[in-house]
């Protein structure tokens, strides 16, 4: 096995019962083969930024993970289509959304993948869950670029 690496992992769901999904894909994430759950963010909700429909409810984990970046994605998107996501459109409201924000401080620009992800910065569903977690990854100042976005934790 390669060397574990901490991969940090964002979810969003709006469809369904949003907050059960999340659950369920953090539990198939722990569950992948090589990885281990490090640390996992509570539940928020946020309203749709960039996209439609409900609120979404967000959560962000970290793991230590064997599979190579491109592996954990297409993992994660066997989790998405296990959930019964659909991609009708560009931004649609979803099931299951997983992204891969961070990989170690691996830097990757390919076609599937982009990491670090490129709009994490810009979101509180992200950088809030992230410091929850993580406080050294967000600094005081990418919180405050943020502030303005409504957010809240589903459970203390
Ligand atoms: P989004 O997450 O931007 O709302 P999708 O989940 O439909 O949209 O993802 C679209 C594509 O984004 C995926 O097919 C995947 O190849 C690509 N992608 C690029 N970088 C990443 C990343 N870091 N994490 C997840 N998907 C990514
Ligand atoms: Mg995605």
């Amino acid at each position: 096995m390669r060397e574990s690496v901490i991969a940090t992992i964002g979810l969003g769901a709006n469809l369904g019962d949003a907050p059960a999904t999340v659950r369920a894909a953090i539990a198939a994430i722990a569950a992948l083969p090589q990885t281990a759950l490090v640390r996992a963010s509570r539940l928020y909700s946020s309203a749709p930024v960039d996209s439609s429909g409900p609120d979404y409810v967000n959560a962000v984990v970290q793991v230590g993970t064997g599979l190579s970046a491109p592996a954990l994605l297409a993992q994660l998107q066997n989790i998405e289509t296990a959930a019964g996501r659909e991609r009708p459109y560009r931004n649609a409201p979803r099931t299951l959304d997983l992204d891969v924000l961070l990989y170690g401080d691996a830097q990757i620009s390919s076609p599937p993948l982009t990491v670090p992800h490129p709009r994490m910065w810009q979101r509180a569903f992200v950088l809030r869950p992230l410091a929850e977690i993580a406080p050294a990854l967000v600094s005081p100042a990418a919180l405050t670029a943020v502030q303005d976005q409504m957010l809240h934790a589903l459970e203390n």
